[in-house]
């Protein structure tokens, strides 16, 4: 198998595995219970805490474990609102996630929340004069990603942030694509809500963060026990959260690498198919996205045919977000950007890892010459 699906999932990597198992096996008490054999997995939970928040800049008791960033993304924008019980107004942008853009048109037809979707340009980019405008006296938050799932394209976030904090708007920022991947680190971009999630960067599913920063309005989402300091109900799952703390961990001390590993690679299978099958096109500006992803245009096949016959050698690429990979639906986030040709229609994600190798490529770039050819013929 050749893997090149990494923003829709990684690993777990042998090291989280490691961390994890004591408590999938012989320490599987409940962390609130009175006796140590439960309450000592507290300290252990506060160790995953400390590791998390090391590698975004923030502060142990800023992080909140959920579920996963669906939960987190959901909670951000729900504890603004309630902050907020006057204002009736939301801005995000048309290439976010589901997890933002489904709640955000929840609120707007069951609650009546008006909703801006802001637009990006032909290469992803979002214009912060946009956002200026459209700020009101009635936004309650701002959600702009900090990296696009499905092009890679990062947001000017740290501005974004600046223009929220001047006009006294909230901003939650959807990083789960950027973190391990770039420096994220919440002293430099000061946004009030951060989200993560844990397999994204080697850790298991099922587990994320939310961050939010000291002095930022915050009500449960989930409300059911006291854990997570009354902010999210549930008995915690221990090995997860190790899982997700160790991977934080190892994302950071990674992180110097990852681009030097990663570039050469992605630029090596974008180059091969854009230099060598005719009619392609790339998704997504040049430089200003992330070092492991491409987002490539076939021109005149349809994304599904390519992949099964990818699929068949054994090569794993998407037609965008795993999340939507059911349904018939053209890439939103490509439609925005090209809303009036087929390229949303027609296009394949590729997301690389540093376990990638040059043979994975080279072996990529000649499956996909063979299958192109195959398919237009
Ligand atoms: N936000 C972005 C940008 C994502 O790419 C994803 C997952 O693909 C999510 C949110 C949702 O993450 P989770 O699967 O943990 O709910």
């Amino acid at each position: 198998m050749i893997y090149l699906d990494h923003n829709a999932t990684t690993p777990i990597s042998p090291e989280v595995l490691e961390a994890m198992m004591p408590y999938l096996t012989t320490e599987w008490g409940n962390p609130s219970s009175s006796y140590k054999f439960g309450a000592k997995l507290k300290s252990v939970i506060e160790t995953a805490r400390a590791q998390v928040a090391e590698l975004i800049g923030a502060h142990p008791l800023e992080i909140v474990f959920t579920s996963c960033a669906t939960e987190s993304n959901n909670t951000a924008i729900h504890a603004a609102l309630k902050a907020n019980p006057g204002k009736g107004h939301v801005i995000t942008s048309m290439v976010e996630h589901s997890s933002v853009l489904n709640y955000c048109a929840a609120l707007a037809s069951y609650d009546g929340y008006r909703v801006t979707y802001l637009p990006v340009d032909r290469e992803g980019l979002l214009k912060l004069a946009d956002l200026e405008k459209a700020i009101t006296d009635d936004t309650a938050i701002v959600s702009l990603m900090w990296a696009n799932n499905e092009t890679g394209v990062l947001f000017p976030v740290k501005e974004i942030a600046e223009i929220c904090r001047s006009r006294g708007v909230l901003y939650h920022c959807d990083a789960v694509q950027a973190a391990g991947k770039v420096e994220t680190d919440l002293r430099k971009v000061q946004a009030d809500y951060l989200s993560l999630t844990g397999h994204k960067f080697h850790a298991p599913k099922g587990v994320g963060a939310l961050i939010v920063r000291r002095k930022t309005p915050v009500s449960p989402l989930i409300h059911g026990g006291h854990q997570e300091r009354n902010l999210r109900g549930g008995t915690e799952s221990v090995p997860l959260i190790v899982g997700m703390g160790k991977a934080a961990e190892l994302a950071r001390k990674y992180l110097p690498d990852y681009e030097k590993k990663v570039r050469p690679l992605r630029d090596a299978l974008e180059e091969g198919i854009l230099s060598t099958i005719p009619n392609t096109e790339l998704n997504g500006h040049k430089t200003q996205r992330l070092a492991n992803t491409s987002n490539i245009t076939f021109h005149g096949i349809e994304s599904e045919a390519l992949l099964i016959l990818l699929d068949q050698e054994g090569i794993c690429a998407s037609s965008g977000s795993a999340c939507l990979a059911d349904s018939d639906e053209p890439s939103h986030v490509v439609k925005a950007m090209k809303p009036e040709s087929a390229a949303s229609r027609q296009m394949i994600r590729f997301s690389l890892d540093t376990a990638v190798q040059a043979r994975d490529i080279a072996a990529s770039v000649s499956c996909l010459q063979r299958a192109v050819t195959a398919l237009r013929d």
